[in-house]
């Protein structure tokens, strides 16, 4: 597909307008100001319309929609423990699939091409992925409640056998992570284990951090050190990971993510709703550590719309820090772009420019929200109301365009979801 007469957010997120974007096999083939020679397909008018990189949602448990509005007002470990578990251990490999589905539907429509999952019945969330075409880091969440070594536990042999067999499945949208759920929902042998295990292997890790203080204190009480000192010390920092919340880091914590290179999942919305605290993202900038953005799961969210969370991030920083320099428009798309690639270990993402893959959202300009045209960045930030996304692609694939999906039976998935909330419900 030919893009023509667009005006595009180019790689260091500056505005270009009358660009020509070629894609092809997937890829963007040719950025310019004037028309490739020699292509003859499909054009795209693109007068009056911008084109971007698509977002990426780095801290997600998309299957979550089933639970969206279920359990609300409760603090995070009351709502775990009393409501979550107990509804998620009755849901089937069948019920995780379509909710899954449910939660890319979503995603694409408000422009996000990629999110990194953690979540149980990982096939369903694969085979959701593959066939929608839409791109995933995959996890299970590694827990341990029972004192058996790391090679008997389930989801880390879950996690094993996805990384042997479907990392890198659908020509690389499909990416086999592994992970520790949290420092008080495992034990040092399991996490010991896993970097042990992971040593010289080329993998990444996803867990949560220090989402809250009462998380910070207990883990204090049982170690003596914070999360971020008791991980490294177990060697979990010595391999790439992303970590969630990041609420309640202490002075040390901020040296520790920035000497392992730890990406932050900033998750502000999912934060706040869990009355959690607000994580001091200014300093941990400041520190050197690389942020990205999580919606975290719908049911502390509850949307996975990510335009959403990323307009709160820019503001609220500046809020709680009494200071409108904090967080600019540009360092806050770039958290949703190119950190969240980096962050998936997707070094081609996030990012218009030739050689990259297609993983574009196009906006539409002639719409309130995005008039007059100051500052294009600004309006993608502040204002824009989402349904001026026009079109979504992922990897040169058209997923979402003008209000129809073209990979997703929406009405099948409404339905399937609805029969699975009123079954898990009638058993509870
Ligand atoms: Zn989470």
């Amino acid at each position: 597909m030919l893009f023509k007469n667009i005006t595009i957010i180019d790689e260091n997120l500056d505005v270009k307008k009358n660009m020509f974007v070629l894609v092809q096999d997937g890829r963007i083939a040719y950025v310019g100001a004037a028309v490739p020679e020699g292509y003859d397909g499909e054009m795209f008018d693109g007068s009056r319309k911008l084109l971007m990189s698509a977002l990426i949602n780095i801290h997600a448990h998309s299957p979550m929609t089933l639970l969206r509005g279920y359990g609300e007002g409760m603090a995070l470990s009351d709502w775990l423990f009393t409501k979550i578990f107990p509804f998620e251990a009755k849901m089937r490999e069948r019920d995780v699939y379509y909710s899954m589905l449910l939660g890319i539907a979503e995603m694409m429509k408000y422009g996000t091409a990629a999110s990194t999952e953690m979540y149980f019945h990982t096939d369903a969330i694969v085979r959701a992925a593959l066939e929608s075409g839409f791109k995933i880091n995959i996890s299970s969440g590694i827990t341990s409640f029972d004192g058996k070594p790391l090679s008997e536990n389930a989801n880390f042999l879950c996690e094993q056998k996805n990384f042997e067999t479907i990392h890198g499945a659908g020509g690389g949208r499909i990416l086999a992570d592994f992970s520790i759920h949290g420092e008080y929902t495992s034990n040092p042998g399991i996490v010991g284990g896993l970097a042990a295990y992971l040593k010289g292997k080329d993998a990444r890790v996803h867990i949560h951090l220090s989402e809250t203080k009462k998380e910070v204190a207990e883990c204090r009480e049982r170690h003596g050190i914070t999360p971020p000192a008791y991980f490294e010390k177990l060697g979990l920092f010595d391999l790439p990971v992303t970590a969630a919340h990041c609420v309640a880091l202490e002075d040390g914590d901020f040296d520790i993510l920035s000497r392992h290179d730890v990406t932050i999942a900033h998750c502000p919305v999912s934060n706040l709703k869990l009355a959690s605290g607000v994580a001091n993202i200014p300093r941990a900038l400041r520190a050197g550590i690389s942020v990205g953005l999580g919606t975290d799961g719908p049911s502390s969210n509850n949307a996975l719309n990510l335009f959403s969370d990323l307009k709160l991030f820019a503001l609220l920083h500046k809020g709680v820090g009494g200071d409108p320099k904090l967080i600019g428009a540009k360092e806050a798309l770039l958290s949703v772009t190119a950190n969240g690639a980096r962050a998936q270990g997707r070094a081609d993402c996030g990012v218009l420019k030739a050689g990259a893959r297609a993983d574009l959202v196009v906006i539409d300009l002639d719409t309130p929200s995005m008039q007059p045209e100051h500052d294009l960045v600004s309006n993608i930030v502040y204002s824009l109301d989402p349904s001026a996304i026009f079109m979504t692609m992922i990897d040169g694939q058209v997923v979402y365009r003008d209000g129809e999906f073209k990979t997703i039976d929406l009405e099948k998935v409404y339905f399937e979801v609805e029969s699975s909330k009123k079954r898990i419900l009638s058993e509870l």
